[in-house]
């Protein structure tokens, strides 16, 4: 069990990085986190915290910085891991789900038998923007019968009111620009 990580602690090792990936994106980097193994595992603690091991039956992590957070709450929870990727990653059948994006539109995509009817999901992503990835990755889990207890971020970037299109699922941030 690591000592007690606070949420300020997470805020000051996150890195902005003006102008990435174009130009007028803050981008949040969040590599001084997982780089320091205090942090890291307080983070997964905090995202984790409302639930016991073997209450979630998989922890569903979106491509690429929430697989790193998901994988070890996963492990941490006694639970299996579940990649959302993007389109065209992932080998076998596959269903995808289309978002809007601010121009144009992504697909993602999970495994067709990567959750069972009724399964408990914990939705992991490293942050939370306009909210329509997490939608996405949030419709799949939809179609394939499975129940979200929480989705879980790292970062909520307030102003964009991403947590308005996550259908009344309870969504926890730990640190919220
Ligand atoms: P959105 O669909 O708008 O909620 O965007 C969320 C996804 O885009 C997440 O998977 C994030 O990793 C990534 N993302 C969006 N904005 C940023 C940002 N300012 N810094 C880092 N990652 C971001």
């Amino acid at each position: 069990m690591p000592a007690t990580v606070t949420a300020a602690e997470i805020e000051k090792a996150i890195r902005n990085v003006p102008d990435f990936p174009k130009p007028g994106i803050q981008f949040k980097d969040i590599t001084p986190v997982l780089a320091d193994a205090r942090l890291f595992a307080g983070a997964i603690e905090l995202l984790t915290e409302k639930f016991k091991p073997g209450s979630v039956d998989a922890v569903v992590g979106i491509d690429a910085r929430g697989f790193i957070f998901a994988a070890a709450a996963a492990t941490k929870l006694h639970a299996g891991f579940v990649p959302v990727r993007k389109k065209g990653k992932l080998p076998y059948s596959t269903i995808e789900q289309d978002y809007a994006l601010e121009y144009g539109h992504a697909t993602v995509a999970m495994h067709t038998d990567a959750l069972k009817p009724g399964a408990r999901v914990l939705l992991i992503d490293d942050l939370l923007a306009t909210g329509g990835t997490a939608a996405a990755a949030i419709a799949l889990v939809h179609k394939l019968g499975g129940k979200i207890l929480e989705a879980g971020f790292l970062i909520e970037l307030k102003f964009l009111n991403g947590r308005e299109k996550l259908g009344g699922i309870p969504a926890r941030s730990l640190v919220s620009y």
